[in-house]
């Protein structure tokens, strides 16, 4: 039986691997996705055999797992069904404090009934403590990243003072003691492993409030890095090697991609972590002021200039995601190809508010993966494009990034819209974009605005291309 459980552990391993592969690409994300999700049906069918084949499964546990199974896979479906594409930081927030909570509640029962889980020794009780802190952290940080970016919670005011530091680092010493008491009693003082629970939730509480609502996709991925770490030191706990090495991976990925939108966004972890919010810095580092010099032409004007023009790049930002319009989008570059006139879209590695955000909402209108460019490709072709429609895109198509040291967004590698012959930006007036800092771009000769709402103006779009012919055979 034993055989058996390792034989679909390694095949586990292997799918989830291969899932993880998977999700780096556009063209095979679905199916890895789904790789995924079989690899975990296969991990709980590994230890259902595996307590087969050993203590037996009672009527009442089987009571239970199918009960869980089906409360949570109807919980499951419903959520993933229901969210919409903008709310998917939230979902994979409560997502990492779910997997947080089982694993804290793993170490839990491992150290109240030690004999039932096998828990001991020092491996055992080190794995406990590490399961305890990542785990509690894990779950309340990241439900507190969910209510801040579901707007149900907002940083009270003493929490962005400096004296929020002194309070964590007190929490974090409660960890340490507690953590030194319970590996110096073998992890049996129930003293300690309360004292752990309340101080490391309190500490994930204590770190997350005071991150500004944007920073958090880079929070949530820290977290689900953290998920990860908390579910291989379960697998210590249990003796599980699929949890260790599923965790591992998953620790390890959510390290990497901490890692990439931090880059991609000019800043440093430890900016997110302990800086608040980047409006603060964005008004502290300058950046900001008064536009004197915009020109806006009409939807009409913007579609005589794609009508004449033979290479046209789309930049999509947060606002077409808002504004919902891929779709009417779609239908507009399909009319100006029926025309013969190249598109291509140029994808900024942090558009929009989580990884891949834009990548998701183009594939939702079918656009082909092949027409999708990425920020280093794009960039050469700029000179050689004629129009470039910015399409509630602010930050990632901002030049300061690039020509003014003073910007809290000098070194954000950014896509060179400017160096087109014209630039249409289409968002509804003159806000700032995430960053909360003026657009240079805005201001240039070959930049008009197109003010409205993206789904209206691709409307009208769409309508004057009509008009005017535009891709009629
Ligand atoms: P952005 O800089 O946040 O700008 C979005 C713009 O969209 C706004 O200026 C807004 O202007 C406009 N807008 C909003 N609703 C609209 C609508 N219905 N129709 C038309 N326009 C609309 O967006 P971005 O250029 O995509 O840059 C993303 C920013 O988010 C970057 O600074 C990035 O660092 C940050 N970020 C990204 C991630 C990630 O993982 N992708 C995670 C965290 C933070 P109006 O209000 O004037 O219309």
């Amino acid at each position: 039986m034993d055989f058996l459980q390792y034989a679909i552990d390694l095949v586990a391993i292997l799918l989830l691997a291969l899932g993880i592969k998977g999700l780096s690409k556009v063209r095979s994300a679905r199916g890895a996705n789904q790789l995924a999700a079989v690899a975990m049906a296969l991990a709980v069918l590994g230890l259902l055999i595996h307590y087969l084949g050993t203590t037996g499964i009672s009527s009442a546990a089987w009571t239970w797992i199918i009960g869980g199974t089906v409360v949570g896979g109807v919980l499951g479906a419903i959520t993933a069904q229901r969210v919409p594409m903008t709310s998917m930081p939230e979902t994979v927030a409560l997502f990492n404090g779910c997997g947080g909570m089982s694993s804290l509640l793993v170490a839990l029962a491992a150290a109240f009934f030690p004999a039932a889980f096998g828990a001991s020794g020092m491996v055992a009780v080190v794995s406990i403590v590490i399961s305890v802190f990542v785990g509690a952290i894990t779950f309340t940080g990241s439900i507190v990243a969910m209510a801040k970016l579901q707007g149900w919670l907002s940083t009270p005011a003493w929490m962005q003072s400096k004296a929020r530091h002194f309070v964590n680092i007190a929490l974090a010493v409660a960890c340490l003691v507690a953590a030194v008491d319970l590996i110096a009693k073998g992890g049996m003082s129930v003293q300690g492993l309360w004292l752990l629970v309340i101080a490391s939730s309190l500490l994930g509480i204590g770190v997350t409030l005071p991150i500004g609502g944007a920073d958090m996709p880079v929070v949530i991925s820290l977290l689900n890095s953290y998920s990860g770490v908390a579910a291989a030191a379960a697998g210590f706990v249990v003796g599980s090697q699929l949890l260790i090495v599923a965790g591992a991976m998953v620790g390890a990925a959510g390290l990497i991609l901490t890692q990439v939108m931090c880059n991609g966004m000019n800043r440093s972890l430890v900016s997110v972590l302990f800086g608040g919010a980047l409006g603060a810095s964005a008004a502290a580092g300058g950046g900001g002021g008064e536009y004197t010099n915009i020109t806006s032409c009409s939807v009409e004007e913007c579609a005589l200039t794609l009508e004449a023009a033979e290479r046209v790049v789309i930049v999509p930002g947060y606002g077409l995601a808002v504004a919902q319009a891929q779709h009417t989008l779609r239908e507009v570059t399909r009319s100006l190809e029926a025309a013969g006139i190249e598109v291509t879209y140029a994808i900024h590695p942090v558009a929009g508010r989580m990884p891949g955000h834009m990548n998701v909402l183009l594939a939702e209108a079918d656009v082909p993966y092949e027409q999708l460019k990425e920020m280093d490709v794009i960039n050469p072709e700029f000179p050689a494009t004629d129009v470039v429609l910015v399409l509630g895109a602010n930050d990632v198509v901002n030049p300061q990034a690039k020509t003014d040291p003073n910007s809290p967004l000098y070194g954000m590698p950014v896509l060179d819209v400017q160096q087109a012959r014209t630039v249409f930006v289409v968002k509804r007036g003159m806000s700032a974009g995430y960053s909360g800092i003026k657009n240079d771009l805005f201001e240039l000769a070959n930049t008009s605005m197109v003010f409205g709402d993206a789904k209206k103006v691709l409307g009208d779009l769409l309508g004057e291309l009509k008009e005017l012919g535009v891709g009629k055979k």
